[in-house]
Order: structure tokens, then sequence, then C-alpha cells
């Protein structure tokens, strides 16, 4: 188990420090902001996104984790987006639709954890209150 300590100073969460565990399954640089190389992701968010796995049964792809400032605005995130904590991630599984990834979600956390439904991807964070939202295009 590789342990790695992280201080950021940049935010609103300046000086506060977070230990984190990563796991077998999630590599550092899935997590890492891809403009500034920093990154942290909290023990809580991993512990999801293993459940989701192991339900699956297949890799689970981070497209997104950490975000700075700076790439946060660039990728047009919001002002309090979760990511500024690493405290989320944006994820797909090949061969499972998101659908089937916010369902889970749902089902398994009906009362906490912030869940976005989106056309390849599903947004998770575990943000202590419930928070749902969809942007897909639907094609009827
Ligand atoms: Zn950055
Ligand atoms: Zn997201």
């Amino acid at each position: 188990m590789l342990f790695f300590r992280y201080t950021f100073s940049d935010t609103m969460i300046a000086r506060q420090q977070f230990k984190v565990v990563m796991s077998k399954h999630f590599s550092k640089h899935e997590f890492t902001c891809p403009c500034c190389g920093r990154y942290i992701v909290s023990n809580h968010l991993m512990a999801v996104l293993e459940l989701i796995r192991a339900e699956f049964m297949r890799p689970v792809h981070i497209n997104s984790g950490y975000r700075c400032k700076k790439n946060n605005e660039k990728v047009g995130g919001s002002k309090d987006s979760k990511h500024l904590l690493g405290i989320a991630a944006d994820c797909h599984i090949q061969g499972v639709t998101p659908d089937d990834i916010f369902d889970f979600m749902n089902m398994t956390f009906p009362r906490c954890y912030g869940v976005g439904l989106y056309n390849s991807w599903v947004h998770i964070d575990v943000r202590p209150e419930r928070a749902r939202w969809r942007d897909i295009d639907d094609k009827k």
C-alpha cells in the first residue's frame, strides 16, 4: 500500500492536509490535474469507486479527477465544483451505460453524494448531502 500526503495551497481549503491511500485498481495519474500535475483524492471517493468496480466487475476509467482552479475554469467546471476538493471523479465503464452506473448509485446511496448523468460518463462526488442532475441529450 502506498501512502501519499499532499498539501495544497491555492484554494479555499488551503493548508488542509490529506492522507491518500491509493487503491490497487486506480492510479495516481488518473486523479492528477493535467495542467499542473497536482493531485488529490479522498479515501472516501476511492471506496465508492471500488464499490462500483466490484458491482460491475469491470475497470472504472476516470476521465477527470482532481482539478486545480485554473483547469476547472478552463474545462467550464462550476465555481464550487467538487473536483476542486479532490472528492469528485467523472468516470465510465466500458460496456456499461452511464445510466446503469447512475441507477446503481441511486439505489445504493439514496440519501447522499452528488451524482450527475452525462452522455458518456457519470460524475460522482462524496459530498455528504444528496444531489442529482442529468445533463444529457435526449434523442427521442
Ligand atoms: Zn492544474
Ligand atoms: Zn465531474
